[in-house]
């Protein structure tokens, strides 16, 4: 069986200024030199990337987008193409947060476009899914997973492929943000669900390969529990990710 490295990214959402990026993103470079056993991402507002890229130099943390547009270029005021992140030095973007799906109303058609659009360009997919408190306790959760993941990821399915570099990331609505973590027990049970729907449309060895990441209110308290889980392969850390100290903490949770 394929051991998944585990991946602790940080999603700076619309915070923080540049010399605090600078600031926060040298400090990481610096608690990831002693760490090989885990892959260390930030993901910054657009107009830091460069200044982020640049700070990180040659160090192992990664750079990734919150966002993209799924054309390469054209008449799309305010939009950012793959292209362009790739040449801010991005490997990675994030699709489909929740955030983007609430306030910005994407829909899993346009995560599919956008998913399309990174591969193509050759950057490494984060693809967000996760099911609202209405859902969860309507017991439509895996419902609901399951229409996100066919529509998010529907070229791949229809391509009967799935580059196994893709990274899915489980994150409960209701944990977002709101400092309520699902127990890792409910985690567990819907990336077990993730990777089953992984092996059903694709094959085995592309489920044992795929790193899905939990994402909701992850802590320095909470992160060894949840990572203990046979299916979490790692996190997407919002509000935690903006203090160095405490990520450094996050990135450090295999440590003794
Ligand atoms: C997120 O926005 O992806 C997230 C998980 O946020 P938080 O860690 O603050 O809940």
């Amino acid at each position: 069986m394929q051991v998944r490295k585990p991946l602790i990214a940080g999603n700076w959402k619309m915070n923080l200024d540049l010399k605090e990026a600078v600031g926060l993103v040298k400090a990481i470079v610096d608690g990831v030199e002693r760490l090989d056993n885990v892959d260390v991402l930030v993901a910054p507002p657009f107009t830091a990337l460069a200044a982020v890229k640049q700070a990180i130099g040659d160090s192992r943390v990664l750079l990734g987008a919150q966002n993209m547009h799924w054309e390469m270029s054209g008449a799309f005021t305010g939009e950012i193409s793959g292209g362009m992140l790739l040449e801010a030095g991005c490997t990675h973007v994030i699709l489909g947060h929740s955030e983007r799906r609430s306030l910005f109303k994407e829909t899993s058609e346009i995560i599919d476009l956008k998913l399309k659009a990174a591969l193509r360009v050759g950057l490494i997919p984060i693809v967000c899914i996760g099911e609202t408190l209405e859902d969860r306790e309507a017991g439509r959760t895996f419902e609901v997973i399951g229409a996100q993941l066919n529509g998010s990821l529907k070229t791949l399915r229809e391509d009967n492929q799935m580059p196994t570099s893709t990274i899915l990331a489980y994150e409960p609505v209701w944990a977002i943000g709101t400092g309520r973590t699902a127990s890792p027990a409910q985690a567990q049970e819907v990336h077990c669900f993730i990777r089953e729907w992984i092996k059903k449309r694709f094959d085995t060895e592309t489920s044992h390969a795929v790193r899905i990441l939990y994402g909701g209110s992850v802590k320095p308290d909470n992160v060894r529990d949840l990572m203990s889980e046979t299916d979490i392969d790692g996190a997407l850390v919002g509000g935690a990710s903006l203090k160095a100290d405490v990520f450094n903490q996050i990135i450090e949770f295999q440590e003794p």
